[in-house]
């Protein structure tokens, strides 16, 4: 539905985006996920229109996007600061857009309604921004984009600067929104875990290039790069014959002692979280972490400086490039 094809960015000499090639399916959630800087917001806001590539083609339907301005691309971009007239009520910040496009009354007033319903904002319709919580205007925020009905959502980061029960209540709502609503979305954010929970594809991102694609489970599993490999989850990494491998901490199983063990070391450290224990082991050269799911059966802590075997199924070992 969306296709970069080529696509590249360069800033005053300096390539931002290296060239970047994706076609983004219709009804998709896929996001973009890098720390800050890796080129997000540029790629978000080059499909959006505030931003020219410098080279590539950016296709909406088999339609070339590159040249038309922003409100002419049938797509909506919702930002981390929700951008609400602050003069203007609920409802008719969500109208805004829909008067200007001069919609019949009717249809807006159903717009309207419809949109408020979807966002939980209907008894909050007549009142002004400063008048609501974070959350509460993001969801206007929300709601005046989806009120367009584009086929394409754009958001950055719109739950970065809420507060970390807020956001994880938003991040179901908006996918339970993005489902019923068959939009396309294109989300931008550094947080992995919101990645993993709402995106169908993630492409992760680092220093403007692409390190890999894929569905959560498939990156979760099967990451290709030392850095998707350490930056979605935690991983152990370690050498060996030349190559590189990643195995994920719940893979690992701790022996007390060290007889029979594949490989064997020191507890360094030991963290209890609850329902897993985390044990940080010294193994030959390389601290790992393991963790251990609560053993009912064994009520025997852990000690700093205790010899411990580790092990793990070679068929959980993923090879993967530096
Ligand atoms: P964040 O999560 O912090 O928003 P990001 O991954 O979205 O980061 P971008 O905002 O796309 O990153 O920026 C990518 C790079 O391009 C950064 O190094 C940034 O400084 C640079 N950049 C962005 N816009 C411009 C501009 N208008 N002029 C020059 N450099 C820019």
């Amino acid at each position: 539905m969306i296709e970069l094809s080529g696509v590249e960015k360069h800033f005053q000499g300096q390539v931002v985006v290296h060239p970047l090639s994706l076609t983004i399916k219709e009804g998709e959630f896929l996001t973009l996920l890098g720390p800050s800087g890796c080129g997000k917001t540029t790629i978000l806001r080059m499909i959006a229109g505030f931003e020219q590539p410098t080279k590539g083609k950016i296709l909406l339907d088999g339609a070339d996007l590159t040249s038309l301005p922003p409100n002419r691309r049938d797509l909506n971009l919702v930002f981390q600061h929700y951008a609400l007239f602050p003069h203007m009520t609920v409802e008719d910040n969500i109208a805004f857009g829909l008067k200007m496009k001069k919609l019949p009354a009717k249809e807006q007033q159903a717009r309207v309604e419809e949109a408020v319903a979807m966002t939980q904002l209907t008894p909050l319709v007549k009142r002004y921004p400063h008048q609501l919580s974070g959350g509460q205007q993001q969801r206007v925020a929300i709601a005046r984009a989806i009120a367009n009905k584009p086929k394409v959502l754009l958001l950055d980061e719109p739950l970065g600067a809420l507060d970390l029960q807020l956001r994880k209540n938003l991040q179901s709502e908006l996918k339970h929104l993005q489902r019923s609503l068959g939009i396309t979305f294109v989300y931008v954010t550094h947080d992995q875990e919101e990645a993993m929970m709402l995106s169908d594809r993630i492409v992760i991102m680092n220093g403007g290039k692409v390190e890999q694609i894929g569905t959560p489970r498939e990156i979760y599993a099967k990451p290709t790069t030392l850095f998707s490999a350490t930056f979605v989850g935690e991983n152990n990494i370690f050498s060996q014959d030349g190559r590189l491998f990643a195995v994920r901490p719940e893979k690992l199983v701790a022996v007390r002692g060290t007889e029979g063990a594949k490989r064997t070391g020191e507890v360094l450290d030991v963290l209890y979280l609850g329902s897993i224990h985390k044990l940080i082991v010294q193994l030959d050269d390389e601290p790992m972490t393991v963790s251990i799911a609560f053993d009912f059966t064994d009520d025997r802590p852990w000690n700093v400086g205790e010899k411990v075997g580790v092990a793990w199924n070679s068929e959980d070992e993923v090879v993967i490039g530096s």
